[in-house]
């Protein structure tokens, strides 16, 4: 496909004329206009030359600049700093983002995508022995130190997105950084857009910074007078007055998640049917992370004459990605974040008002090609004193878990002293510590045992590790292996659309099954799998076909990682409570027992209520395990089992005492909390 910004040119039409340029030339003459016409362009030869000069170089650029896809192919291209034995590895805090942007460098570069041009993120390779140039999560170069602890099959590696901070980049800066003390043969590049790079700078022993200057034209910015109740409404709404009241040009729109994203295209789609042909065509297109490859491709396709294309965004559009031809910026000041509680230990996903830092790159997304508009949909007060100045980096807001892991693994032992950027809260650091000793996977010493050794292998959560190494001991690990990777697709199962709610929600009852929702995910797949994998059967059954097929995918994966960490795949027979004592073995920290008015966590007394969409949200069992937190209008567990709280004592008898696990019916609940609280002083 044609990048709008060559249409916009018109160089596509005056080369049109020319009849001897095949249109395969033709293409390939466009690719290169465009790689030309982007601000980095005429910075290449310095770059190239400061980076033969520096081992570490931070390198700032408004974004759309072409860091990401132009600076490893400018290294593909000299032979100084690239030759072919040796890979370039470029990181993206989101798997979308590594994905699109390596389809694209793959596409301008006119190679197969996978094979010199390629990617990597959890439970997708697509790389090749071919492969110099791949693009990956931040979190996927990280499990790299694993087999590769110098990372010696790299030439270059690039640090990119650096100024999102991700849990993944802040441990990979400390790490890499390490590393290039000996060896002097890498270079390192930390690309990020225009924030706060003299830190980065500071932090890599003052590396010096290369900037490239932004072309950027102005962006008038409107503020609401009154907040809005519903701002997806207010989004919806902002989005026709555009429409039908601007000049031409394309429109974004940030929201936080799938959910709203998908709600908000079907309300817009919705709207413009019913004003038909008074209105001109508005192509409305969502971008998320769990949408499908081929529909995150639709966001580049130029729109069409007449068309206005509208893009609703996560805030991978923020920085991430750079869509040619936005004019318009709509931003309702939210997005969704990770919270972190380190006295309980409880991470949910939360709804959250932006930074500014966030909100004025969102502005900026409109001043790329031209003057553009971004209407804030709340006040400009909020804006001053609402908002904070700039987002948190994730290490001071999540568990650390999985990184604590890892990094002993790496035989990193002394945490407190490792060189963070911004250094964890002590106390998120001691429980990620104490929930690992709990788990099995470090002794009293805080050293790795066999079973944290065999954790780390698998590339999940620790407490999901633990769900399927416990799996072995109750001959259960075909059922956990396939509930494992229904998770890890989360949410993306069931189809519902608004207007077949009640076909779907029966659909969906269908599937129920005693035990609770890892039971009906398990027999969802089950089904499928009968069904020969079918595409019908999902589609009869509203079943979402392209998140089964990626739960296959996990879990193929998966499965092949069994032999490694000597795990024999074995399936329990008709008898669903082996299985759920081994989720309970992973996830023993989240559980919940019913009390008045609700749950309440065993823990740490927080009240904490069963999603709707629940199997068992009218049954209310005694006890339950819950897989995630979310926090929307109050704290709901999503997918949760019941349990019975003597396995409890069975998978972690040195995390639960007997007494904490009295029954609660005997109505001495008060004294019970109060005490549990006296012990947490
Ligand atoms: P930066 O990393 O500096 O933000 P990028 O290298 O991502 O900049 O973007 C450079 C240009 O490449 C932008 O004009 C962007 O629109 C274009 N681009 C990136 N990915 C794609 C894609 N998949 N399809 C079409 N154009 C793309
Ligand atoms: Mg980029």
């Amino acid at each position: 496909f044609v990048s709008t910004a060559i249409t916009m040119k018109g160089t596509l039409s005056e080369k049109q004329e020319e009849p001897t340029l095949s249109q395969a030339d033709l293409k390939k003459q466009s690719i290169q206009e465009v790689r030309r016409s982007l601000p980095i362009f005429p910075f290449r030869e310095d770059l190239l030359r400061a980076i033969t000069q520096h081992q570490i170089l931070v390198i700032e650029g408004e974004t759309g600049s072409g860091k990401t896809t132009q600076i490893p192919q400018y290294l593909m291209e000299d032979v100084r700093l690239h030759s072919r034995r040796n890979e370039i590895g470029c990181t993206q805090p989101r798997r979308v983002a590594a994905m699109s942007v390596a389809a694209r460098v793959a596409e301008e570069t006119g190679v197969k995508l996978g094979n010199e041009v390629g990617y990597s993120i959890r439970f997708e390779d697509c790389t090749s022995e071919r492969t110099v140039l791949k693009y990956m999560t931040d979190g996927m170069l990280l499990r790299e130190f694993l087999t590769e602890p110098d990372l010696a099959s790299y030439s270059v590696v690039i640090i990119d997105e650096a100024h999102e901070r991700t849990l993944h980049t802040d441990i990979l800066f400390g790490l890499i950084k390490d590393i290039a003390r000996f060896r002097s043969d890498l270079k390192v590049l930390v690309a990020s857009a225009t924030l706060d790079t003299e830190r980065f700078s500071c932090f890599f022993d003052d590396a010096p910074v290369f900037r490239i200057p932004g072309r950027r034209f102005p962006v008038d910015i409107f503020y609401t007078k009154a907040p809005e109740a519903d701002y997806l409404e207010a989004c919806v709404v902002s989005v026709l007055q555009i429409h039908v009241t601007q000049a031409p040009g394309d429109c974004l729109v940030f929201l936080t998640g799938q959910e709203e994203i998908e709600a908000c295209c079907e309300m817009l789609q919705e709207r413009c049917r019913r004003l038909g042909s008074k209105i001109a065509e508005l192509v409305v297109l969502p971008i998320y992370a769990n949408l499908p490859s081929d529909m995150q491709a639709k966001i580049f396709s130029p729109t069409p004459p007449g068309a206005r294309k509208v893009v609703v965004a996560t805030n991978i559009a923020e920085t991430s990605l750079t869509i040619d031809g936005i004019i318009y910026v709509i931003d309702p000041g939210f997005c969704k974040q990770k919270s972190y509680n380190a006295r309980t230990g409880m991470e949910s996903l939360i709804v959250t008002p932006c930074s500014r830092a966030s909100a004025n790159q969102r502005a900026g997304r409109a001043g790329r090609v031209a003057a553009g508009k971004c209407f804030r949909l709340y006040t400009a007060w909020a804006f001053k004193h609402e908002m904070e100045e700039t987002t948190i980096p994730e290490i001071q807001r999540t568990n650390l878990g999985n990184v604590v892991l890892l990094l002993k693994s790496l035989g990193i032992n002394d945490l407190i002293h490792f060189d963070f950027m911004d250094p964890p809260p002590h106390e998120t650091l001691v429980l990620a510590l104490e929930q690992l000793y709990a788990l099995g996977a470090l002794n009293h010493l805080g050293e790795l045992t066999k079973m944290g050794r065999r954790m780390a292998e698998l590339p999940v959560d620790p407490m999901l590790s633990k769900m399927i190494l416990a799996s072995e001991q109750y001959k259960c690990s075909e059922e956990v292996l396939t509930i494992a990777a229904m998770l890890s697709v989360n949410n993306s199962i069931f189809y519902r659309p608004k207007d077949k709610v009640v076909h779907a929600d029966n659909a969906r009852m269908n599937f129920t099954v005693p035990g609770g929702d890892h039971l009906v995910l398990l027999n969802v797949y089950n089904q499928w799998v009968e069904s020969g994998f079918s595409t019908q059967w999902c589609y009869e059954n509203f079943i979402q076909f392209r998140s089964m097929r990626r739960a296959r995918d996990v879990r193929d994966q998966l499965e092949g990682l069994m032999e490694r960490i000597e795990v024999e795949v074995v399936s329990s027979l008709e008898d669903s409570v082996p299985i759920r004592k081994a989720i309970t073995a992973g996830y023993f920290y989240h559980t919940a027992r019913l009390s008045k008015g609700g749950y309440k966590t065993v823990k740490h007394q927080q009240t904490v209520y069963v999603h709707p969409n629940s199997s068992l949200f009218e049954e209310q069992p005694r006890w339950l395990i819950y897989h995630e937190l979310v926090f929307t209008t109050k704290e709901f567990m999503r997918q949760v089992i019941e349990i019975d709280s003597g396995w409890l004592l069975e998978v972690a008898p040195h995390y639960y005492k007997s007494k904490e696990l009295e029954d609660s019916s005997s109505k001495k609940m008060p004294r019970k909390q109060g005490k549990t609280k006296d012990e947490l002083g």
